[in-house]
């Protein structure tokens, strides 16, 4: 019966008959969609690159090889400005624990797989299976969510070194908000990161307001959700 409704809908119903006839009151997305983005920048990738800071601070207390304990261990924001051909870019370092490219396929690329079901799982369940949690931090939507403000998101990563991996190489974990995939592959730049992580955001052209410092600053001020922070550097490009 269902086919046969689609049937008969599909042959009646016109576009244009739904169409209101009058102007009606418009409601826009536009402050949620503000408030997701916020919560992208910052919930997301600036309390990532501290959670990655405190896994590399933790594990440092088994096992040295790490870090040494003393050297400075900070988080990073440089922005650059849209230009002739290309989009403006955020960038936001950490010099935490790192992943190795099997690490980023497994916690970036996984989406489509668990995260997805998780959370239609979780969303179909009602109120009392916790929906009103935090969905988009709960399942690894969250990097995912990055699309919201990039076009294009590049991940550089280098893990800690150990006796296991002494010399660990940096990969790229990319992928496009206009498709299905990502890539991996060995950076073309080489090892520019000591250890840790190099996230770039080229932003959608009606998301280039997040280039700017005062917002940035604001954001940070207003949503951050971290506490045990570690120095937080804002840079730049001119
Ligand atoms: P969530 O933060 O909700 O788990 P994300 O998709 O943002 O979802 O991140 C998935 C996982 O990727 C994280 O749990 C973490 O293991 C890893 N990750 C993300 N950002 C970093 C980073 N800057 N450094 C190291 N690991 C990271």
């Amino acid at each position: 019966s269902f086919l046969i409704a689609g049937v008969v809908l599909g042959s009646r119903v016109l576009a244009q008959d739904i169409d209101p006839e009058v102007t009606v009151e418009k409601h826009h997305y536009q402050s949620d969609i503000a408030r997701l983005r916020n919560i992208v920048i910052n919930r997301h990738l600036i309390s990532n690159a501290n959670d990655a800071l405190e896994k590399l601070r933790l594990t440092s207390l088994t096992n040295r090889d790490v870090w040494d304990g003393t050297s400075p261990l900070n988080i990073t924001i440089k922005t650059f400005p849209a230009e002739d051909g290309s989009g403006g870019r955020i960038v936001i370092t950490d010099n935490g624990i790192g992943m190795t490219p099997e690490e980023m396929t497994k916690n970036l690329g996984t989406l489509a797989k668990s995260g997805t079901a998780e959370f239609l799982a979780q969303a179909e369940g009602g109120p009392e299976s916790g929906s009103n949690g935090n969905l988009i931090g709960a399942f690894g939507l969250g990097f995912y969510s990055s699309f919201l403000v990039a076009d294009k998101v590049y991940v550089a990563s280098v893990p800690a070194k150990t006796s296991d991996i002494p010399n660990p190489q940096q990969y790229i974990f990319s992928s496009s908000s206009d498709d299905n995939d990502f890539s991996t592959y060995p950076d073309p730049r080489g090892n520019t990161l000591e250890r840790g992580t190099e996230i770039t955001l080229v932003l959608k052209p009606d998301a280039l307001e997040y280039l700017d410092h005062h917002t940035i600053i604001e954001l940070i001020n207003k949503h951050s959700v971290f506490s045990s922070s570690f120095p937080l550097y804002l840079y730049q490009q001119q």
